[in-house]
Order: structure tokens, then sequence, then C-alpha cells
């Protein structure tokens, strides 16, 4: 299993002050054989491991990241960026789209151009199903039945009909029925075989689609790579729709095919049904490969920094800012969870009180209390100065000592979270 691997040669950096060359070079041997492991092609691995070794080199040593946290996200980056970084979806033009899909038998073509008629008329796009295998009944039956359920009409050719003719009849449905996206589901077989390319081929340089989608079954793994080679130099790819990533396919499909082609990977299949479409989110597979659960605790810190780290530097935050933030918590409602985005807030009011508006009253009032100079600086309070603030806002010399003492903390904190912050840079390349 790859991200159990991948884990375990990642582990061995942890708790190490520092990265030397040999450590990396040992985890990224592991990672390498781990890719290898979950099908990924060899050259796709090596140069997939190259790529990572250069970057983490190249990388000084970070203060707030560990070693291994830090190898980590960059080989999660470097995954995210092969799997083709962000999120995209295939161009569509107003009108004239006419979408061809390829791929071998069983890869979810059928299946696919069912999801992919019922997703864009969901969008409110109106298209048009074309049953394209000019070889089995079978299959055009197939989506026929398809584009029944999700009510779209379907185009069905007849049996050895040549491009040209599909073409005529085509051009005349769509002079009686408009239609905006054109989807045609063609034929396949279970191996790469030369007739069927060249029939495929003739067809596409009749119908000449404004995409041509490689379909790929998530689950073929190794044999990915021959696969959508053959069929971008033959057919010519535009983008790839990776299929049946709800099984436990490990992703090596996804990797090989994108860096064979350079083509995007526009959406995944995620269960047999129609509604199993989605967009294919190239960060969400490399979470897969190397496991969710620490790569999301990673990202999950990263975005607390974010909520928490405060707008000021820590030598500027003062009272004042203090009880800005906290009107601003208040007046977006709900206080409870809200209040945990000021740091130290909660551990700022009196225990007896729970979290509520009277606990926040007291602290507004303190502050109020204070002189311009005092909420700036809080440091000049002496003791008369705290007795003169509890007299004025009908609190006690302690409870204002225990706002001092907390306020001092929140802002030692924040330097902290300002270091996070600063390595946040690290995420976002
Ligand atoms: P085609 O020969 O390329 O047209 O493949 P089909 O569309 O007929 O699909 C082959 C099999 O894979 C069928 O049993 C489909 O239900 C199944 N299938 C297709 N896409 C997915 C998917 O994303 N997830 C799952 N679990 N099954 C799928
Ligand atoms: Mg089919």
């Amino acid at each position: 299993n790859l991200s159990r691997r991948l884990r375990e040669s990642l582990d061995k950096l942890r708790g190490r002050g520092r990265i030397t060359e040999a450590d990396l070079k040992q985890v990224m041997r592991e990672i390498r054989m781990s890719l290898l492991e979950a099908d990924v092609n060899f050259e796709v691995a090596k140069a997939f491991v190259a790529r990572v070794q250069e970057k983490a080199i190249g990388q000084k040593v970070l203060e707030s990241l560990t070693p291994a946290e830090q190898v980590y996200t960059i080989v999660y980056n470097e995954l995210t960026d092969l799997l083709g970084g962000k999120a995209v979806q295939p161009e569509l033009r107003h009108e004239g789209n006419l979408w061809f899909l390829v791929g071998l038998q069983g890869s979810g073509k059928t299946t696919t151009a069912g999801k992919l008629a019922r997703y864009y008329k969901s969008k409110g796009r109106r298209p048009l199903l074309v049953a394209a295998d000019t070889q089995r009944p079978a299959a055009r039956e197939q989506l026929r039945i398809l584009g029944e359920r999700v009510g779209v009409p379907v185009l069905e050719v007849a049996d050895n009909e040549p491009p040209e003719v599909t073409a005529q009849r085509l051009k005349d449905h769509l002079k009686t029925d408009y239609r905006d996206l054109v989807i045609v589901d063609t034929a396949g077989r279970l191996q790469i075989d030369e007739p069927l390319m060249e029939a495929l081929a003739r067809q596409k340089a009749v119908l000449n689609p404004t995409e041509t989608l490689l379909v790929v079954d998530a689950m073929t793994g190794q044999e990915a790579l021959g696969v959508s080679k053959t069929f971008d130099e033959r057919i010519g790819v535009t983008g790839l729709v990776l299929t049946k990533l709800d099984g436990d396919a490990r992703g090596g499909a996804a990797l090989s095919a994108r860096f064979v082609t350079g083509k995007p990977i526009y959406f995944a299949g995620t269960s047999e049904k129609l509604e199993g479409l989605e967009p294919f989110y190239p960060d969400r597979l490399a979470q897969r490969i190397l496991g969710m659960g620490d790569i999301q605790t990673l990202l999950e810190k990263a975005q607390e920094a974010e909520l928490e780290a405060p707008e000021k530097a820590p030598h500027e935050f003062d009272l004042n800012d203090l009880l800005n933030q906290m009107r601003q918590v208040r007046k977006m409602g709900s206080l409870g969870d809200l209040l945990k985005m000021i740091p130290g807030v909660s551990r700022m009011l009196p225990p007896e009180f729970s979290v509520d508006e009277r606990a926040f009253k007291r602290v507004e009032a303190i502050i109020l209390s204070m002189t311009p100079a005092e909420r700036r600086n809080p440091k000049i309070l002496n003791a008369s100065r705290r007795r003169r603030i509890a007299r004025g806002s009908g609190t006690s010399v302690q409870e204002i000592n225990r706002l001092i003492k907390t306020f001092e903390e929140t802002k030692a904190m924040m330097k902290t979270l300002q270091k996070t912050q600063r390595r946040r840079g690290w995420f976002r390349r």
C-alpha cells in the first residue's frame, strides 16, 4: 500500500533536527519503490522522485516545520503539481461543442457519456448523446437506456456505418432539435488494436470534435501508461476522465496517464451511478496517495494559523485591537466557537462565567475604563492606575491583573503564530 509505505519512509525522518542528503536519498528511494508498488510507471516514478529530491535538498531547514513535515509537504505539492495542480474543466463554447469519448472496453466510456449528459443538463446545457459503436448493438442499447434515464436524446449509428453518414445524420438531427453539447460514445477493445485505432481516427477526423476525452480506468495501473500513450499518439487526446476512483485504486494510473499525455484530468468517476461524476481535484488524489490523515492535519495546522493570525505584527497588537476584535466577533451574533478565533480570549474570561455576554461586558468595561495611552501600552499600568480602572469599570484589581496577564500571554502566542504564518509560504507555492 502506497500510503503506508510512504508514511513509513517519512516517519524515519521524524524527530531529527535536520535532513541530511543521505537521509533524503534513502527516503526518496523508498518513495520510488512505493510509487512502483502502486503501479506508477517506472519513468514516472523516477521523474517524480528527482523533482522532489531537487526541491528538498535546495530547501533551507525551516524553524517551524519538522524535517519530516517539510519532506511531506514537498512530496504533496509535487504530487499535486504532477496531477495538474488545480481542478480544471473542459472549455465549453456557447454552442457547437462535440466531445468524442475514447478508451478501452470496460474503461467506463458509456457510463461516463451518460454521466456527462446528466451533469451538463443539470447545468442548463442541452446535451445529445451519440451511440457511435458501429460494432456492437448492445453497446448502443446501453447508451440508449442511460439516455432515457437522464432525459437526453440518443442518436444511434447503424452497424458498420461510415463516419460520413453519421456526421450527416447528426447534422440533420441538430437542424430540428437544438443541442449545444454532443457527446459521442465510441467502440472499445479489451486491448489496443490497430483496426480499432484506425476506425476511431477516421471517425474523429470526420466528426471533428472540440474535445477528445480519453476514459481511463483507475484500476488498470501499469497498463494506463501504454494505453494513454497509444491513444494520444494515434487519436490525439485533449483531456482525461479517470473512472472507478471509488474502488481501491491507488492513483498510479492517474499519475501515468497525466504524465505521458500531459493532458488535464477533467473528471473523476466515483460510482457506477449516474450521479457518480465529479470534477477531478489533483490535491485530493495527492492526499489520498499520501494517506489523508497526516497531510490533512498538516494542512489544518496551516489553516488554523491563517484564521488565528492577527492582522497586525505582535508588537503593534494592543488592547484597542483586542476590544475591536471582541466587538466584531459579537456583531457576528452567536458566540461560543467564534470566541476561539481570538487567541487567548476564552482563557481571559473568569472560569465561573461560561463564555457569555456578561463576561464579555466585564472585559469590555475594563478596557473602556483605560486611557488611550494605557490601552496602547498596558505596561504603564501601575497599582494606582489599576485601582482607578477597577473602580471605573465596576470590577476588581484581580480581574484586571488577570486580563493583563492573559493579554501578555496572548501577545507571546501571536509571535509564535506569526512564525507559523511565515511558514505558510510553504503551502502556497
Ligand atoms: P465502456 O466499455 O468503456 O463503455 O465501459 P462501461 O461504461 O460499460 O463501464 C464498464 C463497467 O464499469 C460498468 O459495469 C460500469 O458500471 C462500471 N463503471 C464505470 N464507471 C465507473 C465508476 O466510476 N465507478 C464504478 N464503481 N464503476 C464504474
Ligand atoms: Mg461502452
